[in-house]
Parts: C-alpha cells; sequence; structure tokens
C-alpha cells in the first residue's frame, strides 16, 4: 500500500513536471508572438512592388543612322571601311573647351559631350581630364601616317579622328597616352564613357576585330542611345555591333 502511494505521488509529481513544461513552453510561445507582432508594427512596411516589368524585347533600331554617311553619328570608318568622300570635313566642327595639349576640334553634338564628361570626372571623382587630339583633316592624317609605320595611326581617309567625333583624352596632370591604361582616369572613362555617349574604340580584346592596337586614350562619340545600348548588351565594337566588316587591311 505504502509502495503503491509512493508510486502513484511519483506518478503525480511526474505529470506535474510534464504540465509544467509544457504550459511554460506554451507561455513562452504566447510571449514570443506578441513580441514578434510588435516588432513588426514598428517596422517600416516594404513599398508595394512595382509590376513584374514586361519581358524585354529588342526594340533598338540599327537602322536610325546610316553607318557609311560620314555625317552620321554612327559611321564606321576602319582600316577596310574608308570615308567617302576620304577627303571628307564635318561643317559643325567647333573648338572644344576642355584643357588640352593640342588645340581640339569636335563636331557640336560630340564637343557639348565632352565638356559634359569631363565636368562630371572633376565632379565625381575629383579626375582632371584633357585632350591630346580630336579633329583631323586628311592632309593632317597624310602627315602623321607618314609610311605607316604606326599601327595606332589610320589611313588617310580612314580615320575616326577626321569625322569629328573621335578624341584622344589623357590627364591634366600629363598621362597621355599608354598611362591610360592603368590610370584611374583611364578606368573611369572606360566605365562612364557611354553615359555621355563616347565607348573606348580600340579594346585590347578585339584587336583582330577592330584592326588596331588597345589604345586606353582614343574615345569615339557615337550618342548615349547607341553607346548605351552597347553597354548594357556587353558588346564592345562597332564591327560587332553592326556586323559589319572590320579588321587589318590587305
Ligand atoms: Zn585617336
Amino acid at each position: 500500500m505504502t509502495i503503491a502511494l509512493s508510486l502513484i505521488a511519483v506518478l503525480v509529481a511526474i505529470a506535474v513536471i510534464i504540465i509544467g513544461a509544457v504550459v511554460g513552453a506554451g507561455g513562452g510561445g504566447a510571449n514570443a508572438g506578441p513580441e514578434a507582432s510588435a516588432e513588426e508594427s514598428t517596422t517600416p512596411r516594404p513599398a508595394p512592388t512595382a509590376p513584374p516589368e514586361p519581358a524585354v524585347v529588342d526594340t533598338f533600331d540599327k537602322s536610325a543612322h546610316s553607318l557609311d554617311d560620314p555625317a552620321s553619328i554612327w559611321v564606321v570608318v576602319n582600316q577596310v571601311r574608308a570615308l567617302n568622300p576620304e577627303d571628307y570635313v564635318p561643317d559643325d566642327l567647333v573648338e572644344v573647351p576642355v584643357a588640352h595639349t593640342w588645340v581640339p576640334e569636335l563636331r557640336q553634338e560630340a564637343s557639348d559631350a565632352v565638356v559634359a564628361m569631363f565636368a562630371a570626372a572633376a565632379d565625381e571623382a575629383d579626375y582632371y581630364l584633357a585632350s591630346n587630339s580630336a579633329f583631323r583633316s586628311y592632309d593632317t592624317q597624310v602627315e602623321l601616317y607618314g609610311d605607316g609605320d604606326d599601327p595606332t595611326t589610320a589611313p588617310p581617309g580612314h580615320s575616326e579622328h577626321q569625322t569629328g567625333l573621335a578624341m584622344d583624352i589623357g590627364t591634366e596632370g600629363g598621362c597621355t597616352f599608354e598611362c591610360m591604361d592603368d590610370s584611374a582616369e583611364g578606368e573611369w572613362l572606360r566605365a562612364n564613357g557611354y553615359r555621355f555617349g563616347f565607348i573606348l574604340r580600340y579594346p585590347a580584346d578585339k584587336v583582330e576585330i577592330t584592326g588596331y592596337p588597345h589604345e586606353s586614350w582614343h574615345f569615339r562619340y557615337v550618342g548615349v542611345e547607341l553607346a548605351t545600348e552597347m553597354h548594357d548588351r556587353g558588346i564592345t565594337t562597332l564591327e560587332e555591333f553592326f556586323d559589319v566588316p572590320g579588321g587589318a587591311a590587305q
């Protein structure tokens, strides 16, 4: 009898412990609930999400500007695509009001873009850019080309500089050509040029396609629309984007 009573007492004790544990856990859970909702109520609700973007459809019009007209901002000039006429001179050249070694001239639209880009480099990054070469006439290119010993100098009638849309950009500190490869200013231009309508025209990995060695200083104005499209699609040469011939002349 005593044993039976003891056993009952033990069982009751165990039951009390178990019930206590369950109630305790339940109480804890009940307490956690209000705490969590209190947190929720003090946390700003996320803004309603925007409706899903429509499926991306490439609506870019590759025929919006001529690739052949020398006065087109999309004209593709390279070693196998000459300007026509070869002695073309743009009719809206202006002096570009930026720091320079040689007084730069570009077409009005490209000049405005250079001014905006140089100002942004100064404002956003404290980089001070300068022009080393911009428009060059057919006759100037004849002189520069000479015997054609310099692979970075285009034959007359084949130079982007003759379009009034290209500029060799360095720094006010005196970095001119190859030093732009590794300069912070060169990096900024490569990353941001498209915002102002410029592309690095002769990338290091596209020598076979452009026909020119890497020129970390040579930027070509093509307009913000095309430069942004190329940037967004990761296409770095006009030859690839428009599927036109390039490479070295033979
Ligand atoms: Zn150049």
